[in-house]
């Protein structure tokens, strides 16, 4: 199956499961997540239709993003930047550029950070907060007991725009259903924003994207379904062997 292709099937899947829950597809944004993949690939997703792009290592980041821009604009594509990894304090100087919308803002020390970077820099920053609904201890985010402390803490700071919240949940025990495994901490996620008047929930990936739909997501962020199983480490630019 083609990246196009597999787009489609994305797409519909979208769409089903917003019909489904009496909302409108386009209120559901689909960011593809591109990571390990290379800029070819995703020249192909931008052709066809993606908009919105995620990837959750800094490095990996930072290499593909001036080639991947210059395929956007080849394309005339409106191009947007979702970082949805771990976020370490001390590689924040990399992510706070404006431009990007930060998923995985999980800690005062973090907000501190952003805050000093963008005040900084004069711009504002747009960050969601993860909770960690599931409470996976291989999973970055706060509890949901403390998201609402720490979301009226990063909005006092004058440079970090709160947008929403963020979930990952655990990894379905073998042998279940992936979105009803998901079901119940989607619908805790979205009901924590609603509570803060939040608009963005980011949910759901290839597996459980129709439960986060259906739950109220207003981001899916989709990697295997889109661009096809994950290449074994971070995407690397080729060497340049004419450098002196
Ligand atoms: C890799 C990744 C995804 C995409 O996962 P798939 O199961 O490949 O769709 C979504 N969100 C985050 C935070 C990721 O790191």
């Amino acid at each position: 199956m083609s990246i196009a292709e597999n787009l489609a099937t994305v797409r519909r899947r979208i769409a089903a499961a917003a019909e489904r829950a009496g909302r409108d597809p386009d209120d559901v944004t689909l960011v593809a997540i591109s990571k390990t993949h290379p800029p070819g690939a995703i020249r192909e997703a931008l052709a066809a239709g993606v908009t919105d792009l995620g990837e959750n290592r800094v490095g990996e980041y930072l290499a593909k993003r001036p080639e991947v821009e210059r395929v956007a604009a080849a394309l005339d594509v409106d191009l947007r930047w979702h970082f949805v990894g771990r976020i370490q304090t001390r590689k924040a100087t990399d992510l706070v550029t404006g431009d990007v919308l930060l998923h995985g803002v999980d800690r005062r020390k973090l907000v501190d950070r952003i805050e000093r970077l963008a005040a900084g820099r004069e711009l504002h920053q747009r960050v969601l907060v993860q909770v960690n609904v599931g409470d996976d201890p291989a999973k970055g985010g706060c509890s949901l007991a403390e998201v609402d402390e720490l979301v009226a803490y990063a909005a006092e700071r004058s440079h970090v725009t709160v947008e929403g919240l963020m979930t990952i949940p655990p990894l379905p025990p073998p042998g279940t259903d992936p979105n009803e495994a998901a079901r119940p901490m989607f619908a805790s996620l979205q009901a924590a924003a609603d509570r803060l008047g939040l608009e963005t929930t980011s949910m759901g990936m290839s597996s459980d994207l129709e439960a986060a739909v259906a739950a109220g997501a207003t981001i899916v962020r989709v990697g295997t379904d889109v661009f096809g199983p994950r290449g074994d480490g971070p995407w690397q630019p080729p060497v340049d062997r004419s450098a002196p």
